[in-house]
């Protein structure tokens, strides 16, 4: 299949991998950051990381959207369906999040805590604007989760619900923003051992990317002195941004270079982008798991579309909610972590019984570890 065979290769994969070899200094190390929960489940999937020299180091970040969810805003969602009544329509992994209490979306549907809430898994906003038109006498709330790749199909939806008069239908917005994410983490605080995350270098998202272009990370390489290579999703595109960002680092260079640039310009989705301007505005701060409170990172609707706002409508109120202790989610999606560092992993916690968010979507770090490398650990 075009653009999936081709980037899958074998031969190329090998020659691939000795140029890396080739091109990493001995005397160095390397660290780089693959923000998207997307790259890090390819790197598992195919074992890249056993083609890379042992001074590189790949680093697990933040860019898996169900991951980066935190507790308290499960339980809004809750909320919404097991007290408010409302029909609670939302994508698949986001039902399976552990919220309070041992509660999820999935346990509320099933009536664990004693009464059935209706929610249900839907594959686009379009399925989740049909229920509202289906069930007029009922409250029909969007979960809408993701970053800027989920965003404009939430902005289509609200827009067409007001064309169409649907007043039983809102969103619970929870969409979050990839560039304040990421000078999150390249601002986090040195400690005594030296920086929190020690990244060289940034592998930037594919479809993120193609919404907002690669213009957002120029501040990564002229601030921080950091290289950006945006890569698409097959090993092959991974391998060869690797090897970019290699040579940029021996180079001393810190540029936005583009892999991906069959679906990524400069400029990203200009139509997209003007949606979700309509739509949306910036709130002030939003809190990440792992993140703490972000400024500027995640979307809220515009008073225009007020009636669309669940959070409004409902009046609901977010609260902080810590996560389970034995969960080292916080430090994994901050890199400081990798799956195997915490004590519950593949134990009390597996994908069948997640107890935190990153075992819960395949993009989540330690679900992809948990698939594909943790029979590693023992050897
Ligand atoms: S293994 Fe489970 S509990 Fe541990 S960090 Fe990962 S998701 Fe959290």
């Amino acid at each position: 299949m075009k653009y999936i065979d081709e980037f899958r290769d074998g031969d190329l994969a090998r020659n691939l991998a000795q140029n890396i070899v080739a091109a990493a200094e001995p005397g160095r190390t390397y660290s780089f950051m693959e923000f998207c929960g997307g790259h890090t489940h390819a790197i598992s999937r195919y074992g890249l990381v056993d083609l890379l020299p042992r001074n590189l180091r790949m680093v697990h970040g933040p860019g898996c959207p169900v991951c980066v969810l935190p507790i308290g805003r499960i339980d809004m969602a809750i909320d919404l369906a097991l007290t408010r009544g409302a029909i609670l329509c939302t994508y698949a992994d986001t039902l399976r999040v552990p919220a309070s209490g041992g509660m999820s979306l999935m346990k509320a549907r099933a009536g664990t805590g004693g009464s059935c809430a209706d929610v249900r898994m839907v594959y686009s906003t379009r399925d989740a604007l049909q229920v509202a038109r289906d069930h007029p006498r009922r409250e029909v709330v969007f979960f809408a989760i993701g970053f800027e790749t989920t965003t404009p199909p939430t902005a289509l939806a609200i827009q067409q619900a007001q064309s169409e008069g649907l007043s039983n239908f809102s969103v619970l917005c929870c969409h979050v923003l990839t560039p304040a994410a990421i000078r999150t983490i390249l601002q986090s605080p040195e400690t005594e051992q030296g920086p929190a995350v020690a990244i060289d270098g940034l592998i930037g998202p594919a479809h993120v990317s193609t919404v907002i272009g690669s213009r957002p990370y120029e501040f990564v390489a002229a601030e921080f002195h950091k290289p950006v290579v945006i890569a698409g999703f097959e090993p092959l595109d991974l391998m060869q941004a690797i090897l970019m960002l290699v040579r940029q680092v021996n180079a001393g260079r810190a540029e936005v270079e583009n892999e991906f640039s069959r679906a990524v310009s400069r400029e990203g989705n200009l139509k997209a982008q003007a949606r979700v301007a309509e739509v949306f505005e910036l709130r002030r701060e939003f809190e990440w798991r792992g993140l703490a409170l972000v400024p500027h990172s995640a979307l809220q609707i515009r008073a225009q579309y007020a009636a669309f706002d669940a959070e409004r409508r409902f009046q609901l109120e977010y609260r902080f909610v810590p996560d389970n202790k034995a969960c080292e989610c916080g430090a994994i999606l901050r890199g400081v972590k990798r799956p195997q560092d915490c004590a519950i992993f593949g134990s009390v916690c597996s994908p069948e019984n997640p107890v935190g968010s990153c075992m819960v979507s395949s993009e989540g770090a330690c679900a992809a570890h948990y698939g594909y490398g943790r029979y590693q650990d023992r050897h």
